[in-house]
């Protein structure tokens, strides 16, 4: 199935209306009627959490590991066992295996995502547990929005085709890109797009521009290229990257790249989070 415009943002936002959670409790908070949105530190891997005003949950990716059930439970209350949406940007290893025991642990409103299969265990599972649970899936193309309604959506600006079954030993250029936008405050995930998908993107002439941008790829210099940086035009980069890893990313030229961004790193600055109005922002580490 599609994620297209009409039909499916209505199955979507009916998902949402009937999303048991238990948000009285959290009236007090501070950050209540701000959206939030964490880069959780899960190593070398993506995993973001965002929490609308109202308490719509939506987790894009898992990491690579289980690290990423601690820091859910930090992020959300321990009665609250309802994620509305979880998006996998693609099933590579680190995005995809946190989420095979999130999806076990939490019931899940719906899955997006990008359609591509990789022939992993793991991928196996993911699919497996999906059906076990009969989640709905849905799959991520250009042009297809969520409404999260109180003016957050979520319009998906990548792939550009329709990747349902298709086989790849290497899903990173697939990548599922969206942006989420509340009001004038924007933010651009991008998973682990390369500069061929950047290029498309730019030559598309999407609009590109946002507040936000999560770094491609964890700071690898085969993405990040400086047109895509232009296009987005943003002011705060976000590195999900692990502490010393075997890669060597983020890699310096894109550092470099950087330079006019304040830059934010998991691996150095921890979990970050962003809270904005829809108009302001402020983004710090812990
Ligand atoms: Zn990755």
């Amino acid at each position: 199935m599609y994620l297209q415009k009409k039909k499916q943002i209505g199955i979507l936002a009916g998902l949402f209306l009937i999303a048991v959670t238990v948000w009285f409790f959290n009236f007090q908070e501070i950050s209540g009627k701000f959206l939030k949105v964490k880069f959780l530190d899960v190593g070398q891997g993506d995993a973001e959490f965002i929490e609308t005003p109202d308490k719509k949950q939506i987790l894009i990716d898992g990491g690579p590991d289980l690290s990423i059930l601690e820091k859910l439970g930090k992020a959300m209350p321990f009665y609250d066992r309802y994620i509305d949406l979880v998006i996998l940007s693609h099933p590579e290893a680190d995005h995809l295996n946190g989420l095979i025991e999130v999806l076990k642990r939490y019931q899940i409103g719906a899955v997006i995502t990008n359609g591509v299969i990789r022939e992993t265990s793991q991928y196996k599972e993911f699919m497996d547990t999906i059906k076990a649970k009969r989640i709905p899936v849905y799959i991520a193309k250009s042009g297809g929005e969520i409404d999260f309604n109180e003016n957050i959506k979520m319009d998906i600006l990548y792939p550009f085709e329709n990747l349902k079954g298709k086989i790849l030993s290497d899903s990173n250029d697939s990548s599922i890109v969206a942006k989420l936008i509340y009001n004038n405050f924007e933010t651009i995930f991008t998973g682990d797009i390369e500069k061929s998908a950047e290029n498309k993107l730019v030559e598309s002439k999407i609009d590109l521009n946002s507040d936000i941008l999560k770094i491609a790829h964890h700071g690898s210099k085969t993405s990040t290229s400086e047109q895509f940086l232009k296009a987005v035009n943003a002011f705060v980069a976000i590195i999900e990257v692990g502490k010393d890893n075997k890669y060597g990313h983020p890699h310096q030229e894109v550092l470099e790249r950087l330079k006019n961004l304040q830059i934010f790193q998991t691996g150095k600055d921890g979990d970050i989070e962003i809270l904005s109005d829809g108009i302001n922002y402020r983004a710090a580490g812990n």
